[in-house]
Parts: C-alpha cells; structure tokens; sequence
C-alpha cells in the first residue's frame, strides 16, 4: 500500500477515478414521482413495478417480465419454480452469487471451465457433466452473451433446463440478433448499483413460459396467489415502486447510456489493442457485449509486468481497478468442500491474470484517453526495466 500521508507527488488523476458509478439522472420528474409514491403508501409491487416490467419486457423482446428484490433471489425463484433438485453445471468463473443461488435452492454446484476466448461456460466443458446435472446455469460473463446455442442442445439431449444468469446481460445481444432475456428456459438479470441498468437493487427475470411466470409471480410473494394459502415456500422477492420507477426512467435513457458505454468500451479496445500482452474478451460474430466490464487480460511475460502489479501502478495514479473474478469459485472458502470433478485450469489462468478497467455510462471520453496512455507508459518502463535485467 502506498503512504497518503507521505506521498506528495502529483498523481495523473487529482481524484479517485471510480471503477463503476451507477448512471442516475435524478431530475425533476424522478424527484416528483419519488414524492408520489412515498405519499401514496402504495411502497411496493405496484403501478409502476408493473409499468418497468411491460417497459422492459417489451425492449427485451421476451412475453413475461418479472421483477424481484435482486438477481440472487431471482435465480432462486427460478430454481425453486422449476423444483430442481441435484447437481447444477456452474462456470467457476463468474461472481459468487451464480453459485450462491444454486446452493440456496438446495442444489449442489458442479463446475466446468470457461472458454478462453469468450470467457464463458465452455460447452465442451460442460458436455462430460450432463449426465449426471438437473440443469446448467450459464453466465453472460461482463456482458458477453455465453454460446446458448451449444449449451440449449446439449440440455435437450438430456431434458435438463438451462437457466441464464443475465446479471451482466441487460443491452446485450444474441449472434442472432435478439436481445439477451429470450433464451434458455429464463434469463435473469441484475439490476444492482453495479450493473448497466441500475434500480437501486433490484433483479428481473424474463421468459417466454407462460405457466414458469405465473409460478414466479406467486413465488416472489411467498408462495401465495393471493388467497393466503400459500400454494409451495416462495419467499419475499418483490421490487419497491421506488425501484420500479427508477427502472421505468432509466429505461427511456437507456439506449443512448448503452451507445456511450459501447464507445468508451470502444476507445479502450483501439487505443490498447495491439499492446504487447495486453487481451480483449473475444465477441462473437454479430453478437454484441453490453460491457457490463472492460476486463483485460494481462500476459506479465509479454506486458513486462503481471496483473497485480499493473493494478498496483494504476492504484498509485489514482484509478480503481478490479480483479474479476479473483478468486475464482471454486478457490473461495464457501465452495472449498464441492469435489473436483472437472479442469479448471481456464478459470485459473483467467483468474490469475484478469483485470477490469474503470467504466461506466457517464464516464467522460478523456479518462479512457488518459487511462490508455498511463498504461502504455507503464508498459513502456516495464520493458525498460526488463531489458536492464536480463
Ligand atoms: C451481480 C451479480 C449477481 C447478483 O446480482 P444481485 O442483484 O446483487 O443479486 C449474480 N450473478 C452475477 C454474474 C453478478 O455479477
């Protein structure tokens, strides 16, 4: 750790320069509606939950959305719905609750690796663990749609369901063309402060199963239809109407927030690429990423320096970075005890070298510029310096 007491030279950024912000145009519209809502006692599950799920609904292209309290307890509502009960084929790459959601349900997690390119569940991977799994929950990992295309055959040839875990998905869209929430059995999303749509903390579970639907809108209000006679365990996962509104607003904005993001993503992959050891997550052709994440690989070898230090050196210059997904699941303390019964040496070496840059809607175009240049300047001494050495 650097001393801030005693560390009086000048860093390239005065101020901290957030890894994530989430975009909120709080303006006079949102405070006016915030002020109904709280003085209409109607707090939750109301108009415009039900206003944001027919929105977003529509702009995913998808027949049912339903919105919960978070991604977490969505996929569990899903897995409960569903009333799956075994072993769940997870990427060990990806975020905690992925495999938090499985084990809630009472379901065990099994892992398989990720693909090296795309750095999602690989479904050559997965192909030896079918047999033996009630389902695959596959990641659109930092906004890269996973191949659903391999994985959803790979599950009808075993009458096993694919659940998507959508969390890093919203804006994203299928080498088909379709908006991410269409495939697999549904596809949940996440609309925490991190993520590209934000509604405070909040989840969205979208398919195109009538009967799975009217399930999950029971199951999000304990189980109960509304006669008090709770039908199986739901639990409570409704979305506030605060929520829901700041949903219905961001929605409106969200395609020109999705523009800038692309383009920021954009300017980090031109000004970067081609930078030795420097690798982009590989977009499938006529797919496109949402950019939840810029995660760059780092090769110390070819970089001149590895991952950590390269965080360490833009620390010092005062921009955030972040580690996805380090420690991989499977290294973590809560998954120590699940059995090995895969390679996860794509997930290793992922989780070993990633880092993920800052980037968020509202970011101004020149931090991209000048985040570029310190890193190209710090490639540079560390070549230098590796070339004193050897
Ligand atoms: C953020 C995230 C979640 C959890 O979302 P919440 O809304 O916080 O429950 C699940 N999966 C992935 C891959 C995530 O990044």
């Amino acid at each position: 750790m650097t001393d801030l007491s005693t560390d009086t030279r000048s860093r390239r950024f005065a101020e901290l320069v957030p890894m994530v912000r989430p975009t909120v145009e709080a303006d006079a519209e949102m405070e006016l509606a915030v002020k109904e809502i709280l003085r209409s006692g109607m707090l939750t599950n109301g108009r415009y939950v039900r206003e944001f799920e027919e929105a977003a609904g529509a702009y995913l292209g998808v027949d049912h959305a339903v919105a919960v309290s978070s991604c977490t307890t969505g996929l569990m509502l899903v897995f409960r719905c569903l009333e799956l009960s075994g072993d769940i084929v997870v990427p060990s790459f990806t975020f905690m609750a992925s495999g938090h959601a499985v084990r809630w349900s009472g379901n065990r997690v099994r892992f398989a690796d990720a693909d090296p390119r795309t750095w999602t569940l690989d479904p050559a991977a997965v192909a030896p663990l079918v047999g033996q799994a009630a389902g695959v929950l596959a990641v659109h990992t930092f906004g890269v749609p996973c191949d659903t295309g391999s994985l959803q055959e790979l599950c009808d040839s075993r009458g096993i369901p694919l659940i998507i875990d959508a969390a890093h998905g919203f804006g994203s869209r299928y080498p088909d063309g379709t908006m991410v929430g269409g495939k697999g059995v549904a596809e949940v999303f996440s609309l925490s402060p991190t993520k590209t749509l934000s509604t405070g903390e909040g989840g969205l579970i979208t398919t195109n199963d009538t009967a799975l639907a009217t399930r999950l809108r029971m199951a999000r209000d304990y189980g109960n239809p509304g006669d008090y006679d709770s039908r199986f365990v739901g639990l409570n996962g409704r979305m506030t109407e605060v929520s829901g509104f700041m949903g219905v607003h961001a929605l409106k904005r969200f395609s020109r927030w999705l523009d800038i993001r692309r383009s920021l993503a954009g300017g980090y992959r031109s000004r970067l690429e081609g930078l030795p050891g420097l690798e982009f997550q590989t977009v499938p052709e006529g797919a496109a990423s949402s950019y939840k994440d810029l995660g760059i690989r780092v090769d110390a070898a070819r970089f001149g320096m590895n991952r950590d230090a390269l965080a360490e050196r833009l620390g010092r210059e005062n921009v955030s970075t972040r580690k996805y997904f380090s420690p991989a699941l499977h290294q973590q303390t809560a998954y120590r005890n699940v059995p090995a019964v895969a390679d996860l040496s794509v997930t290793e070496e992922l989780a070993s070298s990633m880092i993920t840059l800052p980037l968020y809607s509202h970011m101004p175009a020149r931090i991209v510029d000048e985040i570029c240049e310190l890193i190209r300047e710090i490639h540079a001494t560390a070549q230098k310096a590796g070339g004193k050495a050897s």
